[in-house]
């Protein structure tokens, strides 16, 4: 029988260590932190103390090989870390594995030269540095790259780029920004148009004009104007043309870090509302005793085992080599839904305590919304996933190409 859905003892023993580094000495930092306020400027500092243990211990950089200083784990074991290292929001950015760095680091060993790997991968690495990705426009509909408006025209040796981005995350006090911009706009197959470039952020014309304040308050995702940017012929990531595929290629296993890390959200979310549930006390009996709180678990328990099979199955397809395009879509589908649904369940028990800000639910809640339209809305991967249903029917007769290539 060559299914097994249990990892071997090394795997399980990192996702242990990982889980005691939470409980023990992050989660205790960042009460104190929230005990102090919870601004930016706290976390910043709790971020720092604690990433000199989380590399003493071992927890540096799940996602990357050992070459570059990270664990090497493979996809279904980074699934299982991640999902440890989020049940604490700090968690992914003690390990170094945060977005939006984890994906711009993945894309930067993929399709970096030599030269940009060494001055611009290393220092995220090691934790040096910070970056951003900045593709979004607010004038075109983000969910279709092929409309972007940002150009960038070769003078000479170098590349001018002008354009207007936002939503670029972590955009402030990073080192170097990859932007995509359209830079063969005549290009026959749409998808050809655009080219990925790696700017620093301190080079002339490189204007963030905000911080967007949204549901959740500040998070650095600024709105950035380049002004006659100048940059050599050297900084194009990958090929000319070549930025709709850089694109998809950061943003399949980037879409399924996300889920990694929204299954521990889902959890945590979980566990309080099992736990308030069973202590609340309500008409002659605690809440648990009552169907409706009862089908809000059942519902939600059902919702994560499934989460957690199409990501840990959408893992397994990474980690050898098979197309998982389909899978992931359907994943993040589904567990940016899972997320909301019972982080909103969560809040519901909670009642009031749930609406304040005594407890992480009511965070938990404005983050969870955008995880529904942000690295592909839920609709545009509905309609991905039909596309290739219907290619996996008509190519082969059957559905089972489009539903997971399950051996059922
Ligand atoms: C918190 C957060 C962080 C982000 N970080 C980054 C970042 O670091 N870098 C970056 O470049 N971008 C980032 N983004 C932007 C994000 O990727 C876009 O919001 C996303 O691609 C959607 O684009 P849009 O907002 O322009 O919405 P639109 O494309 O205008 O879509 C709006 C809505 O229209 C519907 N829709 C769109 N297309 C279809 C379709 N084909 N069929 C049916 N319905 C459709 C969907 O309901 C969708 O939610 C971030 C966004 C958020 C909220």
């Amino acid at each position: 029988m060559a299914i097994d859905f249990s990892f071997t003892p090394e795997v399980d023993e990192v996702r242990l260590r990982v889980r005691d580094f939470i409980h023990s000495e992050i989660a205790p930092r960042m009460e104190q932190a929230d005990a102090a306020g919870g601004g930016r400027t706290e976390m910043i500092k709790a971020i720092g103390e604690l990433r000199p243990r989380a590399r003493e211990l071992g927890l540096w950089l799940p996602h990357m090989p050992a070459d570059w200083g990270g664990m090497g784990l493979p996809a279904t074991a980074l699934a299982a870390v991640s999902a440890e290292a989020a049940k604490v929001s700090i968690g992914p950015y003690i390990l170094n594995c945060q977005a939006p760095d984890e994906g711009n680091m993945h894309t930067l060993l993929h399709f970096g030269t030599e030269q940009q790997k060494e001055r611009y991968l290393r220092p995220l690495c090691e934790g040096r540095s910070r970056s951003c990705f900045s593709m979004t426009e607010p004038e075109v509909a983000g969910s279709d790259p092929t409309l972007l408006q940002t150009r960038a025209e070769l003078d000479g040796e170098e590349w001018v780029i002008n354009g207007h981005k936002w939503f670029t995350s972590g955009a402030r006090g990073a080192k170097f920004a990859i932007v995509i911009a359209c830079t063969d706009p005549d290009a026959e197959i749409p998808q050809a148009r655009n080219t990925a470039f790696i700017v620093d952020t301190d080079i002339e014309g490189f204007d963030i004009v905000r911080d967007i304040e949204t549901m959740a308050g500040g998070h650095n995702h600024c709105e950035i104007y380049y002004r006659n940017v100048r940059v050599p012929a050297g900084s194009i990531l990958g090929e000319r043309g070549g930025g709709h595929k850089l694109g998809q290629v950061r943003l399949g296993p980037a879409r399924l870090a996300h889920c990694m890390r929204w299954i521990g959200q889902i959890e945590q979310a979980l566990e309080m509302l099992v736990e308030r549930a069973q202590t609340r006390f309500s008409h002659g009996s605690y809440l648990s005793e009552k169907q409706g709180i009862q089908w809000m678990m059942a519902d939600s328990a059902r919702e994560l085992y499934a989460a957690k099979l199409m990501v840990l199955h959408c893992a397994y397809k990474m980690e050898n080599g098979l197309e998982f395009k389909q899978e992931v879509s359907m994943a993040k589908h589904h567990v940016a839904n899972t997320l909301w649904q019972v982080v909103d369940r969560a809040v519901q028990v909670h009642g009031a305590l749930g609406y304040s800000t005594d407890t992480p639910l009511a965070a938990m809640l404005q983050q969870a919304r955008w995880s529904r339209l942000a690295d592909g809305a839920d609709e545009v991967h509905q309609m991905r996933t039909a596309e290739l249903l219907m290619r996996a029917f008509n190519d082969t007769g059957s559905i089972n190409g489009g539903v997971g290539d399950l051996p059922i």
